[in-house]
Parts: structure tokens; C-alpha cells; sequence
């Protein structure tokens, strides 16, 4: 199932649910709310930017919160783009699937692709292992990024991060 057929209702009611005995603060229950709005995993940055959260929590309070849903597999963690840290519900039906930019970073997920699904259920049968997930990361070039880069043989050499390649051209000497 692609997680754009699953309503944010629906995957906030789901969130809520695994919530269980933890208690929703205002903090926790924006927090789910947001990230169940979102089809694609968060930094904390981006949380912390955001209309729904900004500024009414601190970042310690955002990544404390995270952190607990983490702990209680309601969010998943993912590192991305160069060990940035992401954040994404962890609801039925979310497919850890992206695809990255490694020139500006966008990230979109991928295409559905049932092979994936049918190779799980073949793991499982093969080596007797129940309840498997995968998160699945392909790099390369996003069309805006090759139109920008024209033909330029560079383009094979781009480091995975547009921040370590900002880094790179600031310790460049002067010509
Ligand atoms: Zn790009």
C-alpha cells in the first residue's frame, strides 16, 4: 500500500492509537499531527520552521518528543543526505521508499514497486524471520539539477551532500 492512499486522518487516528499509554501533551499531539500531515520524513529544522509548530516549542522539547516516539516505534529515525536526521510516522501502510537529489537534496518517494514487497514475503518464507521493514534510499540527479549542470563531466563526481559541496568550495583557495 503507498502511503498516499492512506488519509492523514486515518494515519494520525493510527498514530494516536500506538500512542497507548503515553500521555499526548499539547507538544506530542501537535508533533503527530504534523507528521501525519506529511508525506515525507522531517529534520527537526524543518519541524521546528513549520507554521503548525513555529515557534510555540523549543528545539530540545521537539527532539525530546521524537525521541520517545522513536523509542516507542510510533516514528521512525532515518538518517538521510549525509547522516541528516529524518523523521517520519510509522504507521501501516508508510513505505520507506525515497528518492534523493544529491546535487540540492530534494527527496520524493518512489514509485510503488510491488517487486520490493514480493521480495520481503520471499525473505520470510526463506529464512523463517516474521514482521520485516526496509527503508530504501536511491541517489542521483533530480531533472532540474542536470538541466542546471548541463553536460558537464562533474556531474559523476558530486559528493552525496550539496552542504559538504558548499564546504568544498569554501576551502578552495581564491584563483
Ligand atoms: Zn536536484
Amino acid at each position: 500500500m503507498s502511503v498516499l492512499t492512506v488519509t492523514t486522518a486515518e494515519r494520525l487516528r493510527l498514530a494516536t492509537e500506538a500512542c497507548g499509554q503515553i500521555r499526548l501533551t499539547p507538544c506530542r499531539k501537535r508533533i503527530l499531527e504534523y507528521l501525519a500531515s506529511q508525506r515525507l520524513p522531517m529534520t527537526i529544522e524543518m519541524l521546528q520552521g513549520s507554521t503548525a509548530l513555529g515557534g510555540a516549542f523549543d528545539s530540545t522539547t521537539i527532539y525530546r518528543t521524537l525521541m520517545l516516539f522513536v523509542e516507542a516505534e510510533i516514528v521512525r529515525q532515518f538518517r538521510l543526505r549525509h547522516k541528516l536526521s529524518f523523521f517520519a510516522l510509522n504507521t501501516p501502510g508508510t513505505r520507506f521508499e525515497f528518492l534523493i537529489c544529491r546535487r540540492c537534496g530534494k527527496i520524493q518517494e518512489l514509485p510503488d514497486v510491488p517487486s520490493i514487497s514480493n521480495y520481503e514475503a520471499s525473505i520470510c518464507t526463506q529464512t523463517g524471520y516474521r514482521m520485516l521493514y526496509h527503508a530504501l534510499e536511491l541517489y542521483g540527479l533530480c531533472p532540474q539539477c542536470q538541466a542546471a549542470l548541463g553536460t558537464s563531466p562533474k556531474a559523476n563526481k558530486l559528493p552525496v551532500s550539496p552542504r559538504s559541496w558548499k564546504l568544498e568550495a569554501r576551502h578552495r583557495l581564491p584563483d
